[in-house]
């Protein structure tokens, strides 16, 4: 039995300002057949990961294929995309005859002249490898489930936890999958629900925790083989975004049709009220400033890198400095140029420093302050879980009463050492300001006396009515009032 397995992934954010080319691959991930590390997948690299270490005791041969991955950030070049498409199908051709393929897909990548490149994948690698091969496909939940991957694939899951901590054991979900029905023990046949809907679902909140386990119970029995939420990413102009619930049954299509209406009717009736509550900016802070305890912090999921911002937004920082807040620490604010000149004034200096508010209308118009220049570090990291997360330089600096981080390799907000390995020490700040939408918490919620919600006017706006979407499929909720869920596959 020979298995193949590829990545190719990154989640394309068309409203940011800052183009994707290969370049950003070859900062993340960019591992070429057998130079995939061993000691844990990278970026979707799970499928490949994962069917490596059980090919002996499963009894397959894997065939590795290329794995590129990049942080999120704007359109991918269109060359750059034909590029690593065309290297992983060309390995694709040479590895046949296949039995099985996995492919590691983030799901929401969009390149100049491509709004569904997953699709494309899929449907050329249909066409090399022939109908009977098993096409399996692990997608990030934030993706686009568009109706050409259904056609072009034969068993699709998406992580179900929002932070994403199941990313290995989604794998070894669809690699179970694929191995059964190439033995013939199951026939997988697959349902999709449209809930016409936008939405952001983290699943620490009860409502979705809640339906991510009852998601979890229905699996393994009466024929269910795998249930996905696919809970959309909000910031891209494609046609098919839309929040969306796949049911994947054992040979029986009215069983997955069932369940996949029953769960999405319940997604619908879920709108509205999975996400945090958010504030404008100005009540944000204003709350922060008045609240006893300490530290409060202030999100500003709107300039989360994380979702392709340049995270280099005043608007917060702005807030802070009107309202002469005190003992407030902000970060992280992408801007290697600013970063360059404090190393250049040096630690202790005072000095004009103009700095953020760079990369398009969504930044907002840079800082122009006399700051002091309190920290300087060079390869800086902060901790996400277990793993090292690089910052790049660093300088802290300081208006007033409020320090800001500045950094060099653009990343949102995940660990503490963001602010104490530059002397910041978060758990003495009245108030903390993170970039970031959710991720944040694992470090900062444990210390939070209080976390804040604001909008901010940064590329990725909680209100997506703010956005200026030109291809997407109306009726579509909070955009519309009146729509239409239903069955769509
Ligand atoms: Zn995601």
């Amino acid at each position: 039995m020979r298995l193949f397995s590829a990545t190719i992934a990154t989640e394309t954010n068309t409203f940011s300002p800052l183009p994707t080319s290969i370049a950003a691959f070859k900062e993340s991930v960019f591992l070429r057949p057998g130079e995939h590390p061993t000691d844990a997948p990278r970026m979707c690299t799970a499928p490949l990961f994962v069917a490596r270490q059980r090919a002996a005791k499963d009894g397959f041969t894997l065939i590795e294929g290329s794995c590129f991955a990049a942080s999120p950030a704007g359109t991918v070049n269109r060359a750059d995309y034909e590029f690593m498409r065309d290297e992983v199908l060309g390995q694709l051709r040479a590895a046949l005859p296949l039995e099985g393929v996995l492919f590691g897909l983030h799901g929401a990548m969009v390149a100049h002249g491509y709004d569904d490149v997953e699709g494309d994948i899929l449907e050329r690698a249909r066409a090399i490898v022939g109908p009977k091969c098993v096409i399996g496909v692990e997608h990030d939940p934030h993706c686009h489930m568009t109706l050409k991957r259904m056609r072009n694939s034969d068993i699709m899951i998406c992580y179900k936890e929002f932070p994403h901590t199941d990313v290995a054991d989604r794998a070894e979900d669809l690699l179970d999958l694929v191995l059964r029905t190439l033995r013939g023990e199951i026939r997988p046949v697959m349902s999709l629900f449209d809930c016409r809907q936008i939405g952001s679902y983290p699943t620490t909140l009860p409502l979705m925790r809640g339906f991510v386990d009852r998601m979890k119970a229905l699996e393994g029995k009466d024929g269910i083989l795998s249930v996905s939420a696919v809970h959309c990413f909000p910031y891209a102009d494609v046609a098919e975004l839309t929040s969306r619930i796949l049911v994947i049954a054992d040979g029986d299509k009215a069983k997955a049709d069932a369940l996949a209406k029953k769960l999405g009717e319940e997604f619908v009736s879920m709108r509205g009220r999975t996400a945090p509550q958010f504030e404008t900016v100005a009540d944000g802070v204003k709350s922060a400033m008045a609240f006893s305890g300490a530290p409060v912090v202030i999100a500003d999921p709107a300039d989360n890198a994380g979702g392709g911002a340049p995270s280099d937004n005043s608007t917060v920082l702005r807030q802070l400095i009107a309202m002469q807040a005190t003992n407030a620490a902000l970060g992280p604010l992408w801007d290697p140029i600013a970063v360059r000149l404090c190393f250049d004034a040096g630690v202790g200096a005072r000095f004009p420093l103009r700095f953020g508010g760079k990369i398009g209308p969504a930044s907002g118009s840079p800082v122009d302050a006399l700051v002091e220049v309190t920290a300087l570090k060079r390869g800086c990291w902060q901790s996400f879980g277990p793993t090292q997360v690089p910052l790049g330089d660093c300088a802290a600096i300081r208006i007033g009463g409020i320090d800001v981080v500045l950094i060099t390799n653009r990343t949102q907000a995940l660990g503490l050492e963001l602010f104490s390995n530059l002397g910041i020490d978060p758990l003495a700040r009245k108030i903390l300001v993170v970039k970031s939408t959710n991720h944040f918490m694992a470090a900062f919620g444990p210390i939070a006396k209080k976390v804040i919600y604001v909008d901010s006017d940064g590329p990725l706006p909680r209100d997506y009515r703010k956005l200026a979407y030109t291809k997407l499929q109306r009726p579509i909720w909070p955009l519309d009032a009146e729509t239409r869920p239903g069955l769509i596959f």
